[in-house]
């Protein structure tokens, strides 16, 4: 936790020199004591500080000084942080000046010089004034700030992976926070350089993308090596499995993932059938320990970085990488999971990330704050998210093609979402098209029975349809199932193309793919079973079948 401080400004510096030492010897372990004989210094330091987020609690300001007078220099360092004591350091002659600053500047107290002994002409007025201002001050937030519009698609973007890479931040919507607004002004920040992105260092990032915010907040998007024993693409629970088992038996580990460690489950508020969590727990919980464990074990994390393919280069992979840079493997293991299906409603791409969002996401759950949200999708995660929004919403639907959840979704969630009454289920009903200017506003929703249609305000829509694996980076020739899930093991025997790109002697170990060295574990995998279970399962597992290869080359 930063100090906060006491800012001395007198351009005396015998003077200066003594009120500092005095200052500091009482208050010095609470507050940070600031000192200059510049007014104007003083006042550059200022915008600094504010974009530190630094909190000032005192000025202690001489009145008479070359460049301006203690009282201007108090009223400008007022528009900055108007809730700090001011406090004037007069002669006998400036009595009057310091009294017209009562009112001018709202002064709080004004001090005449000498102030010896300061036990008594000093500290009870320091003592008093900083008492009054911590009884009257909430601590601010600590950490990155992130100014923007609540409904830009480029800000969610920034939120949904600063949350999902566990990094804390503060959002200030521009539209009805003073203090956003304010640190526009003060670093002269027009609309459309926004989203911006304050750090503690006091840097700004101007519409930065997830990279620039990645680097700047400590996570690192480059190798440290150009070969490793294992590269493991995509940091979900089998990314992350692969990953802790790779590490914890000595291979050189390397894992890549585009946008935040947890993949699917990362974005889930409550997993409850994962063994030994009898209350559940979050994804993103789940994630960090679980990335924690990992990087103990040694295993180097590259973040926000997308793998765009793979080469073969004899026994070894080349991995190239969407900033231009590639590494060298001896195996691979995929595990890039899967992406929804888009959903098929006019205008929706229009919405995207402006109150229509693909897969849970809670960064924006506050802002449905007593209004009205609604789900697409029928499964196990729309269930869920429906438990959490619930949480935050006035009403929440979910709206499914079935006419019921039976088939689709968990009994234990079909009972919560029974027991909770703002929850309702709309049944054969599909989302026909999306409405509104800067946002998602309206929807419009069609009964497939009845075929009649009618509008309804929508905050927020969350699209949970369908899983689509995401394999079309990969380049090299594998073979996939018909809708693009890899082939895996034995299941390869059944393809034609097999037995012409296979020229071991070997079956393909169980999670091998077609390519020997390269592996698929979890969600990508065809045939996987889409639980966290199965996908650490799986991960954990192409560890094992990565020793065998790697030990016959
Ligand atoms: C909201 C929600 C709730 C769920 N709840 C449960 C539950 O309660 N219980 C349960 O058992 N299952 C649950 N599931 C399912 C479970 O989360 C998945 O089965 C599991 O996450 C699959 O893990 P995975 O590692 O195979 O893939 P994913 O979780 O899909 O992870 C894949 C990762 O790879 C990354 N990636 C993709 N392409 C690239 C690339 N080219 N370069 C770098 N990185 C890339 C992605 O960004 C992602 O992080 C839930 C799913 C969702 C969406």
């Amino acid at each position: 936790m930063k100090k906060p401080i006491i800012l001395i400004v007198d351009d005396d510096e015998q003077v200066l020199r003594a009120v500092v030492r005095d200052v500091r010897n009482v208050y010095g372990k609470d507050y940070r004591i600031i000192s200059t004989t510049s007014a104007n210094e003083a006042i550059g330091l200022l915008k600094d500080l504010k974009n530190k987020n630094e909190e000032v609690a005192l000025f202690l300001s001489d009145q008479r000084m070359p460049e301006m007078l203690g009282v201007e220099f108090l009223g400008k360092a007022k528009t900055f942080y108007p809730a700090a004591k001011r406090i004037l350091l007069t002669a006998y002659s400036d009595t009057e000046a310091a009294i017209r600053a009562i009112n001018d500047v709202q002064l709080d107290y004004y001090l005449m010089k000498p102030w010896d002994p300061p036990e008594e002409k000093l500290f009870p007025v320091l003592t008093d004034q900083l008492e009054d201002w911590t009884s009257n001050h909430l601590p601010l937030f600590q950490g990155i700030r992130i100014v923007g519009y609540q409904w830009s698609p480029k800000s969610h973007r920034i939120k949904d992976f600063l949350s999902g890479n566990l990094l804390p931040y503060q959002w200030l919507d521009v539209e009805n926070n003073s203090a956003a607004k304010d640190l526009l002004t003060l670093n002269n920040i027009e609309a459309k350089d926004l989203p911006v992105v304050f750090f503690d260092d006091g840097s700004v990032l101007l519409n930065p993308d997830l990279q620039q915010v990645g680097e700047k907040s400590g996570l690192k998007s480059r190798a440290s090596k150009t070969m490793y024993d294992v590269a493991i693409i995509g940091a979900g629970p089998s990314g992350l499995a692969a990953a802790v088992y790779g590490g914890s038996e000595g291979l050189n580990s390397v894992m890549i993932e585009r946008r935040a460690p947890g993949g699917q489950a990362g974005t889930s508020s409550r997993i409850e059938n994962y063994l030994g969590f009898p209350s559940g727990l979050s994804g993103a919980d789940l994630s960090r320990r679980a990335l924690t464990q990992a990087t103990r074990f040694g295993v180097e994390f590259l973040t926000p970085q997308e793998v765009t393919g793979i080469s073969l280069a004899d026994t070894y992979k080349i991995i190239k990488l969407k900033n231009g840079d590639e590494l060298n493997t001896r195996s691979v293991i995929i595990t890039t999971g899967v992406d929804y299906r888009s959903l098929e409603a006019e205008d929706v791409e229009k919405f995207t990330g402006a109150g229509v969002y693909y897969g849970a996401s809670t960064t924006e759950a506050h802002a449905c704050k007593e209004q009205d949200v609604y789900i697409v999708g029928g499964g196990n995660s729309a269930g869920q998210s429906a438990m959490y929004l619930a949480n935050h919403a006035k009403d929440v639907y979910l709206v499914i093609r079935k006419p019921d959840l039976s088939s689709t979704m968990s009994q234990y969630l079909i009972d919560q979402i029974k027991g909770t009454s703002n929850i309702h289920v709309l049944g054969e009903t599909v989302i026909g098209k999306v409405y509104g200017n800067d946002k998602l506003e309206e929807i419009c929703l069609e009964d497939l029975k009845t075929k009649s249609q009618r509008q309804a305000k929508c905050a927020a829509l969350f699209i949970f349809i369908g899983a689509k694996p995401v394999t079309n980076w990969i380049g090299l020739d594998i073979i996939k199932d018909d809708k693009g899930f890899i082939e895996t093991g034995r299941d390869l025997m059944k393809y034609p193309a097999f037995k012409k790109a296979w020229k071991l002697q070997r079956e393909p170990f169980l999670l091998e793919t077609c390519s020997p060295g390269i592996f698929a574990a979890g969600d990508v995998r065809a045939g996987a079973m889409n639980r966290v279970a199965s996908a650490v399962g799986e991960g954990a597992m192409a560890i094992k079948f990565v020793h065998e290869y790697l030990a016959e080359n």
